[in-house]
């Protein structure tokens, strides 16, 4: 709760990650290497989805009820709502079961962990498409008191990226964009919304390889890699993540 709590009412935006991807190795054998660790347990593994993800996961209020919602939070209005329209515009970049109850099921999957351990009350889903869009959220929800929770791919086991109660999910898939790749100081620059695959397939088509790989790899993004300082299948070769980013551009709570 402390990680989420901290995050959750300030979205350290990590719109776009620098990342120093100095190692120019050959890329063979580490591909063999994650192709054998899949095909070992790749049955198990297959069989564990399957019933982990078809069930649905109960609130985490009503497994938790010892955690209360902190009433100095603003429950979200129609006029919230109009406000984040207005900013984002009216198609899918805005999924709202505040004015309407049509998007209970288009709401779900931004209320669920991958584990289906977790389960928030959300009522609206924004989708920034760019850094300045995610300041004037933030500085809205800062003047209004509203609660919001950044959500890259979803992937996190420890339900930091789903709301508890009514928070809104600030969706990063819209910034999901490689910004500049500098091949002499093999130096990226990417959106925070960037899949890892995709940078990870975009460096290896220059020869060069991105410094983390994991099995959500298809669906985490960028800036939930570096909001967990994620581990995975490179980290004794390459070492912590953190270690190669060079700069972050963030926003502050109060946009
Ligand atoms: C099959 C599988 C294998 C995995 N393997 C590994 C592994 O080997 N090593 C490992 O460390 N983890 C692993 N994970 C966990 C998970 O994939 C990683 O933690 C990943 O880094 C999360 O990225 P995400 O984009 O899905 O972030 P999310 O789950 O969406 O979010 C994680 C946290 O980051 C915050 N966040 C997300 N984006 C931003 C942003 N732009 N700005 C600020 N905060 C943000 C969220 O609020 C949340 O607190 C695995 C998960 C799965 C499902």
């Amino acid at each position: 709760m402390a990680t989420r709590y901290q995050l959750a009412p300030t979205l350290k935006r990590l719109a776009r990650v620098s990342a120093e991807l100095s190692s120019k190795t050959s890329t063979q054998s580490s591909f063999a290497r994650s192709a054998r660790c899949f095909t070992t347990s790749r049955s198990r593994l297959l069989h564990q989805t399957v019933s982990v993800r078809s069930r649905q996961a109960d609130f985490t209020s009503t497994k938790y009820p010892e955690i209360k919602r902190n009433d100095r939070f603003a429950r979200l209005t129609e006029d919230h709502v109009a406000y984040f329209r207005g900013l984002l515009g009216s198609g899918s970049a805005v999924i709202d079961g505040v004015t309407s109850d049509s998007a209970v099921d288009d709401l779900e999957p931004f209320n669920s962990d991958w584990m289906r351990k977790y389960r928030g009350h959300c009522q609206l889903v924004l989708k920034p498409g760019s850094t300045d869009d995610v300041s004037k959220i933030l500085k809205y929800c800062n003047e209004n008191i509203l609660a919001v929770v950044p959500q890259g791919g979803n992937t996190g086991l420890v339900g930091g990226s789903v709301p508890v109660f009514d928070e809104i999910v600030i969706n990063m898939s819209r910034m999901n964009q490689i910004i500049n790749f500098d091949e002499v100081g093999g130096t990226l620059v990417v959106d925070a919304g960037c899949i890892l695959e995709v940078a990870d397939q975009f460096l290896a088509s220059k020869g060069y390889i991105f410094p983390l790989d994991l099995g959500a790899k298809g669906s985490c993004q960028i800036g939930g890699n570096l909001s967990t300082n994620a581990g995975g299948l490179r980290l004794l070769r390459y070492g912590s993540l953190h270690g190669s980013v060079l700069g972050i551009e963030a926003v502050l709570p109060d946009g």
